[in-house]
Protein backbone atom coordinates (compact mmCIF):
# COMPACT_ATOMS: atom_id res chain seq x y z
CA UNK A 1 0.00 0.00 0.00
CA UNK A 2 1.41 3.63 -1.30
CA UNK A 3 1.83 6.49 2.29
CA UNK A 4 1.34 9.79 2.04
CA UNK A 5 2.37 12.28 4.57
CA UNK A 6 0.78 16.34 4.37
CA UNK A 7 3.04 18.95 5.92
CA UNK A 8 0.30 22.06 6.62
CA UNK A 9 1.98 25.68 7.27
CA UNK A 10 -0.32 28.17 7.42
CA UNK A 11 -3.56 29.01 8.65
CA UNK A 12 -6.77 27.12 9.57
CA UNK A 13 -7.85 27.31 6.31
CA UNK A 14 -4.91 24.93 5.06
CA UNK A 15 -5.57 22.79 7.99
CA UNK A 16 -9.00 22.07 7.02
CA UNK A 17 -8.03 21.72 3.69
CA UNK A 18 -5.50 19.25 4.27
CA UNK A 19 -8.27 17.04 5.83
CA UNK A 20 -10.60 16.69 2.76
CA UNK A 21 -7.11 16.49 1.21
CA UNK A 22 -6.26 13.29 3.81
CA UNK A 23 -9.81 11.83 3.03
CA UNK A 24 -9.77 12.03 -1.04
CA UNK A 25 -6.39 10.05 -0.94
CA UNK A 26 -7.38 7.57 1.80
CA UNK A 27 -10.99 6.74 -0.15
CA UNK A 28 -8.24 6.08 -3.01
CA UNK A 29 -6.26 3.21 -1.00
CA UNK A 30 -3.18 5.74 0.27
CA UNK A 31 -1.90 5.49 4.00
CA UNK A 32 -1.05 8.08 6.13
CA UNK A 33 2.37 7.83 7.69
CA UNK A 34 4.19 10.27 10.20
CA UNK A 35 7.57 9.97 8.79
CA UNK A 36 7.83 12.40 6.00
CA UNK A 37 11.41 10.75 5.12
CA UNK A 38 9.94 7.37 4.41
CA UNK A 39 6.89 8.36 2.70
CA UNK A 40 5.97 7.51 -1.01
CA UNK A 41 3.95 10.68 -1.39
CA UNK A 42 4.75 14.04 -0.23
CA UNK A 43 2.04 16.82 0.13
CA UNK A 44 3.47 20.53 1.53
CA UNK A 45 0.34 22.45 2.23
CA UNK A 46 2.17 26.44 1.55
CA UNK A 47 1.47 29.39 3.24
CA UNK A 48 2.49 32.62 1.55
CA UNK A 49 1.04 34.88 3.88
CA UNK A 50 4.52 36.48 5.61
CA UNK A 51 8.20 35.70 3.98
CA UNK A 52 8.97 33.59 7.48
CA UNK A 53 6.30 31.37 6.29
CA UNK A 54 7.73 30.79 2.80
CA UNK A 55 11.39 30.80 3.52
CA UNK A 56 10.06 27.51 5.53
CA UNK A 57 9.58 25.01 2.51
CA UNK A 58 13.22 26.19 1.28
CA UNK A 59 15.31 23.94 3.23
CA UNK A 60 12.50 21.44 3.94
CA UNK A 61 11.48 20.54 0.27
CA UNK A 62 14.81 19.55 -0.84
CA UNK A 63 15.71 17.71 2.01
CA UNK A 64 12.82 15.40 1.89
CA UNK A 65 13.93 14.70 -1.60
CA UNK A 66 17.29 14.25 -0.75
CA UNK A 67 16.36 12.01 1.91
CA UNK A 68 14.49 9.93 -0.28
CA UNK A 69 14.92 10.18 -3.70
CA UNK A 70 11.71 8.22 -4.93
CA UNK A 71 9.32 10.44 -3.35
CA UNK A 72 7.15 12.63 -4.99
CA UNK A 73 6.18 15.69 -3.98
CA UNK A 74 3.17 17.86 -4.61
CA UNK A 75 3.14 21.48 -3.64
CA UNK A 76 -0.49 22.96 -3.24
CA UNK A 77 -1.13 26.05 -0.76
CA UNK A 78 -0.50 29.89 -1.54
CA UNK A 79 2.54 29.14 -3.02
CA UNK A 80 1.50 26.56 -5.54
CA UNK A 81 1.16 29.46 -8.87
CA UNK A 82 4.44 31.39 -7.62
CA UNK A 83 6.14 31.71 -10.38
CA UNK A 84 9.54 32.57 -8.43
CA UNK A 85 8.54 29.66 -6.39
CA UNK A 86 8.26 27.27 -9.27
CA UNK A 87 11.80 28.41 -10.55
CA UNK A 88 13.63 27.71 -6.93
CA UNK A 89 12.01 24.61 -6.17
CA UNK A 90 11.59 23.30 -10.17
CA UNK A 91 14.41 20.24 -9.01
CA UNK A 92 12.54 19.14 -6.12
CA UNK A 93 8.79 18.95 -6.72
CA UNK A 94 7.46 17.08 -9.00
CA UNK A 95 3.66 18.79 -9.24
CA UNK A 96 1.79 22.25 -8.38
CA UNK A 97 -1.74 23.15 -7.71
CA UNK A 98 -3.84 24.88 -5.36
CA UNK A 99 -5.98 22.68 -3.71
CA UNK A 100 -9.26 24.45 -5.17
CA UNK A 101 -7.97 22.77 -8.52
CA UNK A 102 -7.18 19.92 -7.15
CA UNK A 103 -10.56 19.01 -6.68
CA UNK A 104 -11.67 21.50 -9.27
CA UNK A 105 -10.36 21.47 -12.25
CA UNK A 106 -10.61 23.84 -15.58
CA UNK A 107 -12.90 22.94 -17.89
CA UNK A 108 -12.49 20.24 -19.97
CA UNK A 109 -9.85 18.91 -17.70
CA UNK A 110 -12.30 16.82 -15.56
CA UNK A 111 -10.49 13.94 -14.96
CA UNK A 112 -7.23 15.38 -14.61
CA UNK A 113 -6.86 16.57 -10.97
CA UNK A 114 -6.79 13.15 -9.71
CA UNK A 115 -4.63 11.91 -12.23
CA UNK A 116 -1.61 13.94 -10.99
CA UNK A 117 -1.82 11.77 -7.74
CA UNK A 118 -2.24 8.34 -10.39
CA UNK A 119 1.11 9.51 -11.87
CA UNK A 120 2.30 8.44 -8.71
CA UNK A 121 1.06 4.98 -8.11
CA UNK A 122 -1.04 2.40 -10.10
CA UNK A 123 -4.12 3.41 -8.37
CA UNK A 124 -6.96 4.48 -10.36
CA UNK A 125 -8.26 7.97 -8.87
CA UNK A 126 -11.91 8.35 -9.47
CA UNK A 127 -13.91 11.78 -9.50
CA UNK A 128 -17.43 12.70 -10.37
CA UNK A 129 -16.92 14.58 -13.87
CA UNK A 130 -20.90 15.85 -14.01
CA UNK A 131 -20.25 17.33 -10.74
CA UNK A 132 -17.70 19.84 -10.58
CA UNK A 133 -17.76 21.01 -6.80
CA UNK A 134 -16.77 23.99 -4.38
CA UNK A 135 -14.38 21.23 -2.75
CA UNK A 136 -14.89 22.46 0.63
CA UNK A 137 -18.16 19.93 -0.26
CA UNK A 138 -15.42 16.71 0.57
CA UNK A 139 -16.12 15.10 3.31
CA UNK A 140 -12.70 15.20 5.36
CA UNK A 141 -10.57 13.34 7.92
CA UNK A 142 -10.45 15.40 11.11
CA UNK A 143 -7.65 15.36 12.72
CA UNK A 144 -9.64 15.68 15.65
CA UNK A 145 -12.03 13.10 17.81
CA UNK A 146 -13.42 15.88 19.48
CA UNK A 147 -13.00 19.32 17.78
CA UNK A 148 -13.72 19.65 14.36
CA UNK A 149 -12.81 23.45 12.03
CA UNK A 150 -15.87 23.37 9.67
CA UNK A 151 -14.98 25.96 6.57
CA UNK A 152 -18.05 27.98 5.54
CA UNK A 153 -16.02 30.13 2.83
CA UNK A 154 -12.92 30.61 0.98
CA UNK A 155 -11.12 33.55 -0.68
CA UNK A 156 -11.55 37.49 -0.32
CA UNK A 157 -12.53 40.43 -1.68
CA UNK A 158 -11.22 42.72 0.54
CA UNK A 159 -7.53 43.24 -1.17
CA UNK A 160 -5.88 44.96 1.95
CA UNK A 161 -2.92 46.12 0.77
CA UNK A 162 -0.38 43.93 2.03
CA UNK A 163 -2.31 40.68 1.84
CA UNK A 164 -1.79 37.76 -0.95
CA UNK A 165 -5.14 35.87 -0.15
CA UNK A 166 -7.33 37.29 -2.49
CA UNK A 167 -4.42 36.08 -5.36
CA UNK A 168 -3.45 33.00 -3.48
CA UNK A 169 -7.01 31.61 -2.52
CA UNK A 170 -9.27 33.57 -4.68
CA UNK A 171 -12.32 35.58 -4.20
CA UNK A 172 -14.78 35.17 -1.99
CA UNK A 173 -17.09 31.73 -2.08
CA UNK A 174 -19.41 30.84 0.43
CA UNK A 175 -20.99 27.37 1.28
CA UNK A 176 -24.72 26.76 1.18
CA UNK A 177 -25.95 26.54 4.78
CA UNK A 178 -27.54 23.52 4.46
CA UNK A 179 -24.08 22.07 3.72
CA UNK A 180 -23.14 23.73 6.40
CA UNK A 181 -25.42 22.32 9.13
CA UNK A 182 -25.01 18.98 7.77
CA UNK A 183 -21.56 18.83 8.62
CA UNK A 184 -22.13 20.17 11.89
CA UNK A 185 -25.00 17.90 12.81
CA UNK A 186 -22.63 15.00 11.42
CA UNK A 187 -19.98 15.87 14.03
CA UNK A 188 -22.26 16.55 16.74
CA UNK A 189 -23.79 13.08 16.70
CA UNK A 190 -20.36 11.76 16.03
CA UNK A 191 -19.89 13.33 19.86
CA UNK A 192 -18.37 16.54 18.98
CA UNK A 193 -17.50 19.14 21.58
CA UNK A 194 -16.15 21.96 19.02
CA UNK A 195 -17.14 23.37 16.48
CA UNK A 196 -15.03 25.72 14.59
CA UNK A 197 -16.85 27.65 11.96
CA UNK A 198 -13.47 29.26 9.74
CA UNK A 199 -13.43 31.56 6.71
CA UNK A 200 -10.68 34.43 5.89
CA UNK A 201 -13.46 36.39 7.28
CA UNK A 202 -16.14 34.44 8.46
CA UNK A 203 -19.15 37.08 9.64
CA UNK A 204 -19.05 38.52 5.98
CA UNK A 205 -20.90 35.03 5.08
CA UNK A 206 -23.60 35.07 2.92
CA UNK A 207 -25.54 31.89 1.84
CA UNK A 208 -25.13 32.01 -2.73
CA UNK A 209 -28.98 31.67 -2.53
CA UNK A 210 -32.08 31.36 -0.44
CA UNK A 211 -31.52 27.89 1.56
CA UNK A 212 -35.16 26.95 0.86
CA UNK A 213 -34.88 23.84 0.69
CA UNK A 214 -33.05 23.35 3.57
CA UNK A 215 -33.71 20.22 5.57
CA UNK A 216 -36.24 20.92 8.54
CA UNK A 217 -35.55 19.25 11.89
CA UNK A 218 -38.08 19.12 14.13
CA UNK A 219 -37.20 22.17 16.58
CA UNK A 220 -34.34 23.58 15.24
CA UNK A 221 -33.99 27.22 13.16
CA UNK A 222 -38.38 27.09 11.85
CA UNK A 223 -38.69 30.47 12.89
CA UNK A 224 -35.86 31.68 11.09
CA UNK A 225 -36.57 29.79 8.04
CA UNK A 226 -40.03 31.34 7.59
CA UNK A 227 -38.66 35.03 8.45
CA UNK A 228 -35.64 35.40 6.90
CA UNK A 229 -35.10 32.61 4.73
CA UNK A 230 -37.82 33.13 2.56
CA UNK A 231 -36.46 36.61 1.65
CA UNK A 232 -33.27 36.13 1.19
CA UNK A 233 -29.90 35.27 1.69
CA UNK A 234 -28.41 34.41 5.01
CA UNK A 235 -25.93 36.20 6.64
CA UNK A 236 -23.73 35.17 9.28
CA UNK A 237 -25.86 35.87 12.27
CA UNK A 238 -28.29 33.79 10.68
CA UNK A 239 -25.87 30.74 10.26
CA UNK A 240 -24.56 30.98 13.18
CA UNK A 241 -28.13 31.07 15.04
CA UNK A 242 -28.85 27.80 13.09
CA UNK A 243 -25.81 26.33 14.45
CA UNK A 244 -26.67 27.44 17.77
CA UNK A 245 -29.79 25.41 17.33
CA UNK A 246 -28.20 21.97 16.66
CA UNK A 247 -29.33 19.88 19.58
CA UNK A 248 -26.25 18.51 21.72
CA UNK A 249 -23.62 20.11 24.20
CA UNK A 250 -20.89 21.59 21.95
CA UNK A 251 -19.38 24.75 22.09
CA UNK A 252 -19.25 27.09 18.72
CA UNK A 253 -16.04 29.35 18.02
CA UNK A 254 -15.80 31.32 14.63
CA UNK A 255 -12.51 32.91 13.39
CA UNK A 256 -11.56 35.56 11.70
CA UNK A 257 -14.21 38.39 12.20
CA UNK A 258 -13.72 41.58 9.75
CA UNK A 259 -14.20 44.84 11.77
CA UNK A 260 -16.47 46.34 8.87
CA UNK A 261 -18.57 43.30 9.21
CA UNK A 262 -19.14 42.94 12.76
CA UNK A 263 -22.67 44.02 13.12
CA UNK A 264 -25.10 44.64 15.69
CA UNK A 265 -27.58 41.69 15.34
CA UNK A 266 -23.97 39.25 15.43
CA UNK A 267 -23.42 40.40 18.44
CA UNK A 268 -26.96 39.96 19.63
CA UNK A 269 -26.75 36.34 18.14
CA UNK A 270 -23.72 35.53 20.71
CA UNK A 271 -25.02 36.71 23.74
CA UNK A 272 -28.39 35.21 23.00
CA UNK A 273 -26.50 32.03 21.49
CA UNK A 274 -25.74 29.72 24.80
CA UNK A 275 -23.50 27.48 22.86
CA UNK A 276 -21.63 30.60 21.34
CA UNK A 277 -18.16 30.47 22.79
CA UNK A 278 -17.62 34.58 24.41
CA UNK A 279 -14.43 34.80 21.97
CA UNK A 280 -14.28 37.17 19.44
CA UNK A 281 -11.22 37.02 16.86
CA UNK A 282 -10.92 41.00 15.59
CA UNK A 283 -8.07 41.70 13.19
CA UNK A 284 -7.11 45.38 14.03
CA UNK A 285 -3.76 45.55 12.19
CA UNK A 286 -2.74 48.97 12.96
CA UNK A 287 -4.26 51.85 15.44
CA UNK A 288 -3.71 54.48 13.13
CA UNK A 289 -5.85 55.90 10.25
CA UNK A 290 -3.63 56.69 7.85
CA UNK A 291 -2.35 53.25 7.73
CA UNK A 292 -5.54 51.91 8.07
CA UNK A 293 -6.48 53.53 5.01
CA UNK A 294 -3.15 52.52 3.24
CA UNK A 295 -4.15 49.25 4.64
CA UNK A 296 -7.48 49.54 3.01
CA UNK A 297 -9.03 48.14 5.79
CA UNK A 298 -12.15 50.24 5.54
CA UNK A 299 -12.66 51.53 9.31
CA UNK A 300 -10.71 53.62 11.34
CA UNK A 301 -9.26 52.99 15.25
CA UNK A 302 -12.08 55.05 16.92
CA UNK A 303 -14.59 52.71 15.42
CA UNK A 304 -12.73 49.68 15.94
CA UNK A 305 -12.12 51.28 19.78
CA UNK A 306 -15.87 51.85 20.08
CA UNK A 307 -17.21 48.66 18.05
CA UNK A 308 -15.09 46.45 21.15
CA UNK A 309 -16.98 48.42 23.57
CA UNK A 310 -19.90 47.43 21.58
CA UNK A 311 -18.87 43.82 21.84
CA UNK A 312 -18.19 43.62 25.17
CA UNK A 313 -21.20 45.87 26.35
CA UNK A 314 -23.42 43.03 24.47
CA UNK A 315 -22.12 40.18 25.80
CA UNK A 316 -20.77 41.61 29.04
CA UNK A 317 -23.71 43.59 30.16
CA UNK A 318 -26.61 40.94 29.39
CA UNK A 319 -27.10 37.61 31.37
CA UNK A 320 -29.44 34.89 29.53
CA UNK A 321 -29.87 31.85 30.87
CA UNK A 322 -26.75 30.01 29.79
CA UNK A 323 -26.94 25.84 30.40
CA UNK A 324 -23.38 25.59 29.75
CA UNK A 325 -22.43 28.10 32.20
CA UNK A 326 -20.56 30.91 30.22
CA UNK A 327 -22.25 33.66 30.38
CA UNK A 328 -20.40 36.72 31.41
CA UNK A 329 -19.05 38.45 33.83
CA UNK A 330 -21.48 36.56 36.74
CA UNK A 331 -21.54 33.40 38.93
CA UNK A 332 -24.22 31.30 38.09
CA UNK A 333 -25.11 28.15 40.57
CA UNK A 334 -25.49 25.05 39.00
CA UNK A 335 -27.85 23.14 40.92
CA UNK A 336 -25.52 19.91 42.13
CA UNK A 337 -22.35 21.57 41.26
CA UNK A 338 -19.93 24.71 42.71
CA UNK A 339 -20.44 27.85 41.39
CA UNK A 340 -19.70 28.54 38.04
CA UNK A 341 -18.46 31.49 36.65
CA UNK A 342 -18.94 32.73 33.36
CA UNK A 343 -15.81 35.12 31.87
CA UNK A 344 -16.08 38.45 30.50
CA UNK A 345 -15.53 37.93 26.04
CA UNK A 346 -12.01 37.62 25.19
CA UNK A 347 -10.88 39.76 22.79
CA UNK A 348 -7.91 38.42 20.17
CA UNK A 349 -6.49 40.43 17.61
CA UNK A 350 -3.66 40.49 14.55
CA UNK A 351 -1.86 43.29 14.00
CA UNK A 352 1.03 44.37 11.83
CA UNK A 353 4.13 46.70 12.66
CA UNK A 354 5.91 48.36 10.64
CA UNK A 355 4.18 48.60 7.60
CA UNK A 356 5.63 50.97 4.52
CA UNK A 357 5.98 54.70 5.44
CA UNK A 358 4.63 53.99 9.21
CA UNK A 359 6.28 56.56 11.31
CA UNK A 360 7.06 56.18 15.15
CA UNK A 361 4.48 58.75 15.88
CA UNK A 362 1.74 56.60 13.47
CA UNK A 363 3.05 53.73 15.67
CA UNK A 364 2.67 55.16 19.21
CA UNK A 365 -1.47 55.21 17.71
CA UNK A 366 -1.05 51.18 17.63
CA UNK A 367 0.36 51.49 20.98
CA UNK A 368 -2.79 53.64 22.09
CA UNK A 369 -5.06 51.11 20.93
CA UNK A 370 -3.49 48.29 22.74
CA UNK A 371 -3.23 50.19 25.80
CA UNK A 372 -7.00 51.36 25.53
CA UNK A 373 -8.13 47.75 24.35
CA UNK A 374 -6.63 45.33 26.77
CA UNK A 375 -6.42 42.41 24.46
CA UNK A 376 -6.42 38.88 26.09
CA UNK A 377 -4.51 37.62 22.83
CA UNK A 378 -2.56 39.30 19.80
CA UNK A 379 -0.63 37.71 16.73
CA UNK A 380 1.59 41.08 15.80
CA UNK A 381 3.81 40.48 12.44
CA UNK A 382 6.62 42.55 11.20
CA UNK A 383 5.36 43.72 7.82
CA UNK A 384 6.50 41.56 5.31
CA UNK A 385 6.44 42.33 2.00
CA UNK A 386 4.32 40.16 -0.88
CA UNK A 387 4.68 39.91 -4.44
CA UNK A 388 1.67 40.87 -6.12
CA UNK A 389 -0.18 42.66 -3.36
CA UNK A 390 -0.94 47.14 -3.80
CA UNK A 391 1.93 47.66 -1.18
CA UNK A 392 4.78 45.78 -2.69
CA UNK A 393 5.20 48.69 -4.57
CA UNK A 394 5.45 50.84 -1.88
CA UNK A 395 8.84 51.04 -0.26
CA UNK A 396 9.47 48.87 2.90
CA UNK A 397 11.67 51.55 4.10
CA UNK A 398 10.72 50.48 7.84
CA UNK A 399 13.85 48.46 9.11
CA UNK A 400 14.03 45.05 10.67
CA UNK A 401 15.57 46.12 13.95
CA UNK A 402 12.74 48.94 14.45
CA UNK A 403 10.28 46.61 13.30
CA UNK A 404 11.22 44.23 16.21
CA UNK A 405 11.72 46.80 18.68
CA UNK A 406 7.99 47.78 17.93
CA UNK A 407 6.79 44.49 18.08
CA UNK A 408 8.29 43.97 21.32
CA UNK A 409 7.24 47.34 22.84
CA UNK A 410 3.31 46.12 21.73
CA UNK A 411 4.32 42.53 22.81
CA UNK A 412 4.92 44.48 26.72
CA UNK A 413 1.59 46.37 26.95
CA UNK A 414 -0.47 42.81 25.54
CA UNK A 415 1.50 41.12 28.37
CA UNK A 416 0.44 43.40 30.64
CA UNK A 417 -3.28 43.37 29.90
CA UNK A 418 -3.50 39.69 29.34
CA UNK A 419 -2.22 39.17 32.89
CA UNK A 420 -4.50 41.58 34.63
CA UNK A 421 -7.95 39.93 32.54
CA UNK A 422 -6.22 36.25 33.49
CA UNK A 423 -6.01 37.34 37.14
CA UNK A 424 -9.81 37.99 37.13
CA UNK A 425 -10.05 34.15 36.75
CA UNK A 426 -8.44 33.35 40.08
CA UNK A 427 -10.24 31.59 42.60
CA UNK A 428 -13.44 31.37 40.32
CA UNK A 429 -14.50 27.87 38.86
CA UNK A 430 -15.24 27.86 34.95
CA UNK A 431 -16.56 25.23 32.52
CA UNK A 432 -13.43 24.40 29.92
CA UNK A 433 -12.83 21.75 27.20
CA UNK A 434 -9.87 19.01 27.88
CA UNK A 435 -7.69 18.94 24.40
CA UNK A 436 -4.63 16.88 25.74
CA UNK A 437 -2.52 15.48 28.37
CA UNK A 438 0.77 17.15 28.90
CA UNK A 439 4.16 15.02 29.27
CA UNK A 440 4.55 16.79 32.63
CA UNK A 441 0.92 14.67 33.23
CA UNK A 442 -1.23 17.46 33.62
CA UNK A 443 -4.19 18.38 31.53
CA UNK A 444 -4.18 20.86 28.75
CA UNK A 445 -7.86 22.44 28.31
CA UNK A 446 -9.02 26.05 26.53
CA UNK A 447 -12.02 28.00 28.43
CA UNK A 448 -14.94 29.45 26.24
CA UNK A 449 -13.25 32.63 26.30
CA UNK A 450 -10.24 31.26 24.66
CA UNK A 451 -7.75 30.89 27.35
CA UNK A 452 -4.96 27.75 27.31
CA UNK A 453 -5.56 26.18 31.13
CA UNK A 454 -3.18 23.56 32.94
CA UNK A 455 -5.18 21.42 35.33
CA UNK A 456 -2.80 19.70 38.05
CA UNK A 457 -5.21 18.20 40.08
CA UNK A 458 -4.71 15.11 37.51
CA UNK A 459 -5.02 12.53 40.74
CA UNK A 460 -8.47 12.98 40.81
CA UNK A 461 -9.39 12.09 37.05
CA UNK A 462 -10.05 8.37 36.74
CA UNK A 463 -10.94 8.46 33.11
CA UNK A 464 -9.46 9.87 30.01
CA UNK A 465 -10.99 13.62 30.25
CA UNK A 466 -9.80 14.42 26.63
CA UNK A 467 -12.42 16.14 24.59
CA UNK A 468 -14.51 15.80 27.48
CA UNK A 469 -16.00 19.27 29.26
CA UNK A 470 -15.32 19.57 33.48
CA UNK A 471 -15.30 22.44 35.94
CA UNK A 472 -11.92 23.67 36.91
CA UNK A 473 -11.60 26.34 39.92
CA UNK A 474 -8.51 28.84 38.47
CA UNK A 475 -5.52 28.63 41.22
CA UNK A 476 -3.15 31.24 39.13
CA UNK A 477 -2.90 33.21 36.16
CA UNK A 478 -0.36 33.70 33.52
CA UNK A 479 0.14 36.14 30.66
CA UNK A 480 -1.31 33.52 28.59
CA UNK A 481 -2.32 30.74 30.75
CA UNK A 482 -4.43 29.36 33.62
CA UNK A 483 -3.22 27.09 36.64
CA UNK A 484 -6.43 25.07 37.81
CA UNK A 485 -7.71 22.13 39.37
CA UNK A 486 -10.20 19.97 38.72
CA UNK A 487 -13.59 20.04 40.30
CA UNK A 488 -14.33 16.81 40.80
CA UNK A 489 -18.19 16.60 41.65
CA UNK A 490 -18.95 15.55 37.79
CA UNK A 491 -16.41 12.99 37.25
N1 LIG B 1 -8.89 38.06 7.14
C1 LIG B 1 -8.22 38.42 8.31
C2 LIG B 1 -8.31 39.93 8.50
O1 LIG B 1 -9.06 40.59 7.88
O2 LIG B 1 -7.54 40.48 9.27
C3 LIG B 1 -6.78 37.99 8.35
C4 LIG B 1 -6.29 36.88 7.50
S1 LIG B 1 -4.56 37.00 7.13
C5 LIG B 1 -4.35 35.63 6.14
C6 LIG B 1 -3.82 36.55 8.66
C7 LIG B 1 -2.91 37.60 9.26
O3 LIG B 1 -1.67 37.62 8.62
C8 LIG B 1 -3.41 39.03 9.14
O4 LIG B 1 -4.32 39.33 10.14
C9 LIG B 1 -2.18 39.87 9.21
O5 LIG B 1 -1.94 40.36 10.51
C10 LIG B 1 -1.08 38.90 8.77
N2 LIG B 1 -0.53 39.31 7.48
C11 LIG B 1 -1.13 39.24 6.28
N3 LIG B 1 -0.32 39.74 5.32
C12 LIG B 1 0.80 40.15 5.95
C13 LIG B 1 2.01 40.74 5.50
N4 LIG B 1 2.20 41.05 4.23
N5 LIG B 1 2.96 41.01 6.42
C14 LIG B 1 2.78 40.71 7.72
N6 LIG B 1 1.67 40.13 8.19
C15 LIG B 1 0.69 39.86 7.32
FE1 LIG C 1 -6.18 39.39 3.69
FE2 LIG C 1 -7.59 41.60 4.17
FE3 LIG C 1 -8.78 39.47 3.07
FE4 LIG C 1 -8.00 39.42 5.63
S1 LIG C 1 -9.56 40.77 4.74
S2 LIG C 1 -7.68 37.80 4.10
S3 LIG C 1 -6.15 40.60 5.59
S4 LIG C 1 -7.19 40.71 2.14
Amino acid sequence: MLTYHIITIGCQMNYADSERLASRLEENGYKKTDDKYGSDLVIVNTCGVRQSAENRIYGLIPKIKIMNPKVKVFLTGCLAERKDVKRRLKDYVDEWMTINKIFNPPAGRAGFQFSIFNQFSNLNFQINTKHVVNYLEVTPKYESKFSAFVPIGNGCDNFCSYCVVPYARGREVYRPAQEILKEVRGLVIKGYKEIILIAQNVNSYKSEKPPLNLPLVKGENVPLLTKEGSKGRLDFADLLKMVNDIHGDFWIRFLTSHPKDMSLKLIKTMAAGEKICRQVYLPVQAGDDAILKKMNRGYTADSYVKLVEKIRNGLNDKFPTRPNGHSSGRMTNDKKNAVVWNPPVGITTDLIVGFPGETKKQFNNSLKLFKEIKFDMAYISEYSARPGTAAFKLKDNVSREEKRRRKNELDKILRQSALANNKKYVGKTVRVLIEKETKAGEWFAKTATGKDIKIKNYELSITNLIGKFVEVKIAGAREFCLVGDLVNNKL
